[in-house]
């Protein structure tokens, strides 16, 4: 057996037989890993909480034939504990993590810059700058975009004409009036303004935006982001949505 270690984010936990978990931790070097913790439910357990979702911690796993096994964890910050006393946040912050689940589907594949956006959206998500909703779509844009799938905002996605008229999902973005599948979205100019700032981190932009461009872009990218995933986030469900004004 062979040892390893590396700082990641917990992803997930299921529970596996009496008292032992797996646990999902998309790590800064490896990748994402599924390593066995063993004895975790029991109260007496060394790992205690360091093995919850949200929580960036340092760990050591043996290489197993089929599953590693997690020898040692140490929490580097637990970035959950801001989010648990506030509902917008929390679901945010959960459809993060089960985004980044979604969109890295490889196991010890490197996704360094995944890594460093999800650390990145959940301190600020933690740090309450910025509305939540704000926080989880510019994730959300800027993870599909690593992964390969930034939408087009500013040019047509089919012909690069700039004079474009409607948001078309399978098209890949906005498009121009001659290239505009039937059933595309006409969304307002100010809502695919938040999207490119969203999606390049201006948030003097984003910030200034109004409720009812948010809700509009909100809408847009889960539509988006959904039919690039092959199932849908269930998490976003529960993700609070400002009221349309
Ligand atoms: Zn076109």
């Amino acid at each position: 057996m062979s040892l390893y270690r590396d700082d990641g984010i917990v992803l997930r936990t299921h529970k596996l037989g009496e008292a032992d978990r797996i646990v999902t931790v998309l790590t800064r070097r490896t990748g994402k890993i599924r390593g066995v913790a063993k004895g975790v439910r029991r109260t007496t357990s060394r790992f205690g909480a360091r093995l919850e979702p949200f929580t960036h911690v340092d760990v050591q796993l043996h290489t197993g034939r089929t599953l590693d096994v997690i020898t040692q964890a140490e929490t580097i910050r637990p970035y959950g504990e801001p989010l648990v006393a506030d509902y917008p946040r929390y679901t945010a912050g959960v459809a993060m993590l089960e985004t980044a689940d979604k969109l890295i589907m490889d196991e010890k594949e490197p996704a360094l810059r995944q890594f460093l956006l999800l650390v990145g959206g959940l301190r600020t998500l933690g740090s309450g700058e910025h509305e939540p909703r704000l926080v989880l779509d510019a994730y959300f844009l800027r993870s599909l975009a690593v992964a390969g799938y930034a939408p087009a905002l500013e040019t047509c996605a089919r012909c690069r004409t700039p004079a474009v008229r409607a948001f078309a999902i399978v098209a890949g973005g906005v498009v121009c009036g001659a290239c505009r599948p039937a059933g595309a979205a006409v969304p307002e100019g100010e809502t695919l303004a938040l999207m490119t700032a969203l999606l390049k981190g201006d948030w003097v932009t984003a910030d200034a935006s109004g409720a009812r461009h948010r809700a509009e872009c909100s809408g847009l990218v889960a539509a988006y982001l959904q039919w690039h995933l092959e199932h849908g986030i269930r998490s976003l469900r529960h993700v609070e949505r400002e009221p349309a004004s």
